[in-house]
């Protein structure tokens, strides 16, 4: 455990002004309230919250954050109040335990919508102090650092799984790199440690054969650069298994290239410099095509700086470098912290106010709208895990978006009006389809039409969470009008056939004792069948007998039928129609899809992708808008289909299969399309829940070293 002198020393040394006094107080007051309760592994209590702020101090963080970390579990875990906090150290620390605490209290909550509602309040409570959030992040490191001594299997899956969708991305999105990789990297043992337990063992081998490799790299850098008088460091640094194994999700990767495995450093005295480098660089050996990115004249929203290239280096290894200046070094460790590294003008930076983060801005913005956290989850979480394309307004303002974002996303990413009332877009100066994918750089001019409003189906194509949840607003304000309307008409049908006179008046008492805050309200739960008409006429006259209504003859559903409407999981279908899942793009659950009509055949879903398609570009009367429906507690399989190539030795193919079964994918087929004598390639089908489980299995397969290549199968 750390000493209460030792702590003290640790912050004076980066800040010979911190307040050891409030230091001194938060140590006794945390362990004396924390008194003998014990942590999951016996040690006690008090251990956690001073770990914790020894992490923050590894990042040189405030007075005001390291006592806020000392005592961010007494008020939820012990007697003490936040009253004594303020008394004994003031507003500001009061104000971010508190912050925090609200936290941890909807953490302790297990409601399924419990996940989705603290991250709506952390982003809330890091929009006020960002501080909020990095003791949090702290926080959750240590957990994460002691959950094999957690019990339960069950709460250590879901602590890992909570880590991986929210606190990895919130790090990343502040830039604290160095956490997010410890975070992510314990998260991945807990989820699946045999991928990681194969890849370490992989990098471990790769290390031992070639050890000198690195520091021959680093040292001919150095030498290259020295010779044109540029100063600099080279480093080599070996990725994390995760980021290797993201890596093999994505792309079909090489694993024996270094550049997948080391990333190269090379630190220089100014911005300059880093051009200069760069040049030398490429100057010296080639460069690869398509890799090179400058970070320094368009950083990442989370304002990480540096240049990346690739390139053929030394003794013919291809590698990777990251090219940037000292400072541009420590924001990348660590992002939002490293502001108080750097003394910045005052009014530059201001923890408290984290709407200076226009992506926080956005998320609440977002959050306003959302009709549930469970949506709002899905439209955030998955966007900040994106890539981004950088794009301008004819002004010359940049818009960052993810990749894959379309003109519609650039406008609503630019004012929602702009999104709403969208109708043409041009991209470098030509007139261009709303659904166009942005490249970096693209220069887009919106042009709208008032009382435009956004069609439905935007939504296929759209990436930004922005952008869909405002689509789906106006979607569901549409429909929601159209059940009004519907149930404004069924419940006047209801009154005359229970002999009673209309009136708005009498539905106003009914809507009263039925629980709705609005006429429109209960109007528009009769339209969507939540409540009956002659319900409504029952509440409306409670004390009187109604007329029977004469009962209408129910259909009956005709017999040899299909199994019934859900055992179709598409949504947007009318009832009864076939449907088939294309051959040429074997769509998956989770992505993107439509459907192409055939007169007697029924209806097709493809991928959106589907090269499929474009032979239907002249007759879009046969495309309908099509989304699935799955339920979650009884998913059903969807085939999936893979072309891999193994080597030929005994044993791959039983292997191969292992893998496939242990990742709970089931083979309904397996073809073997050629042969040689060092490979074999074949295609499987595999039946999975989603398009998330499938890319499991391919990176799994991709990590197996007899593996040479794994891809989807598309004709
Ligand atoms: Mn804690």
């Amino acid at each position: 455990m750390i000493r209460q002198y030792e702590l003290v020393e640790r912050v004076k040394a980066y800040d010979p002004k911190a307040d050891e006094k409030a230091l001194d107080r938060a140590y006794v007051f945390a362990m004396r309230a924390h008194g003998s309760q014990k942590r999951a592994n016996g040690d006690p209590y008090f251990s956690h919250p001073l770990e914790v702020a020894g992490i923050l101090t590894g990042i040189r963080l405030d007075t005001a954050t390291i006592v806020t970390a000392l005592l961010h579990d007494t008020v939820e875990g012990t007697d003490a109040t936040l009253d004594q906090i303020r008394e004994l150290f003031g507003d500001e620390v009061a104000r971010l335990v508190d912050g925090v605490t609200k936290l941890t209290r909807i953490e302790l909550q297990s409601d399924k919508t419990r996940q989705a509602e603290n991250f709506r309040k952390l982003l809330l409570a890091m929009s006020e102090d960002i501080r909020v959030l990095l003791v949090k992040l702290a926080d959750r490191l240590h957990n994460m650092r002691t959950l094999r001594y957690v019990a339960e299997p069950e709460r250590r899956h879901r602590i890992a799984v909570e880590t991986m969708d929210i606190y990895v991305p919130l790090a990343e999105r502040i830039g604290m790199q160095a956490l997010k990789d410890e975070l992510e990297d314990l998260a991945f043992a807990e989820l699946n440690p045999e991928a990681r337990a194969s890849l370490l063992a992989r990098l471990e081998f790769l290390r031992e054969n070639g050890e000198h490799a690195v520091p021959m790299i680093t040292r001919q850098i150095e030498e290259t650069l020295a010779e044109v008088g540029i100063a600099a460091r080279a480093v080599g640094r070996e990725k994390r298994p995760y980021s290797i194994w993201r890596k093999m999700e994505r792309k079909n990767v090489d694993f024996e290239q270094l550049s997948d495995i080391v990333a190269f450093r090379v630190i220089v005295a100014s911005v300059a410099d880093c051009y200069a480098a760069l040049g030398t660089v490429h100057a010296a050996y080639s460069m690869v095509p398509g890799r090179f990115k400058d970070y320094i004249s368009t950083p990442k929203p989370n304002g990480y700086r540096s240049i990346h290239t690739t390139v053929i280096g030394p003794e013919n290894h291809r590698i990777e470098i990251q090219i940037r200046t000292e400072e541009m070094n420590e924001f990348a460790e660590y992002g939002v912290a490293a502001h108080w590294h750097y003394k910045v003008p005052d009014g530059a930076f201001n923890p408290r106010d984290g709407r200076q983060y226009r992506w926080i801005r956005e998320l609440l913005e977002i959050l306003d709208h959302a009709p549930d956290a469970e949506e709002f989850l899905e439209n955030t979480k998955l966007e900040m895990f994106q890539d981004q394309v950088f794009c301008f307004t004819p002004k010359g303002d940049l818009i960052t978006l993810p990749s894959g974002a379309t003109p519609v996303d650039f406008a609503y990413a630019v004012h929602s009006e702009v999104g709403d009332t969208c109708v043409r877009a041009k991209v470098n100066g030509r007139m261009t389809p709303l659904r166009t994918r942005l490249q970096n750089g693209d220069q887009v001019e919106i042009f709208g039409a008032k009382g435009q409003t956004p069609s439905p189906t935007w939504e296929r194509f759209v990436v930004t969470g922005k952008a869909r949840s405002s689509i789906r607003r106006f979607v569901r304000q549409q429909r929601r009008d159209q059940y009004m309307g519907l149930g404004r008409e069924i419940v006047q049908k209801a009154f005359r056939q229970a002999g009673k006179p209309f009136s708005e008046d009498a539905v106003a008492g009914a809507r009263g004792r039925l629980g709705y805050k609005a006429a429109g309200d209960l109007y528009a739960a009769v339209g969507e069948g939540l409540v009956t008409g002659r319900q409504v006429a029952e509440a409306a006259f409670p004390a009187e007998k109604l007329k029977k209504p004469r009962l209408p003859v129910r259909r009956r559903r005709p017999a040899g039928g299909k199994a019934g409407d859900h055992a179709v999981p598409i949504r947007g279908l009318i009832p009864g129609m076939a449907v088939h899942f294309a051959g040429c793009c074997h769509p998956l659950p989770g992505e993107r899809i439509v459907g192409i009509v055939t007169t007697g055949k029924g209806v097709t879903i493809h991928t959106i992708d589907c090269e499929t398609l474009e032979s239907f570009h002249d007759t879009p009367e046969r495309w309908v808008d099509v989304a699935w429906d799955i339920d979650p507690e009884n998913p059903l399989p969807q085939v999936g289909r893979l072309h891999v190539v193994m080597t030929h030795e005994r044993g791959t193919l039983g292997n191969v299969s292992t893998v496939i079964a242990r990742n709970n994918g089931n083979i309904s087929n397996l073809k073997i399309t050629n042969r040689s004598a060092d490979f074999f390639e074949m295609l499987v089908d595999i039946e999975v829940s989603d398009i998330k489980h499938l890319t499991n299995i391919v990176a799994a397969l991709r990590a197996m070293a007899s593996v040479s290549s794994v891809e989807r199968a598309r004709t």
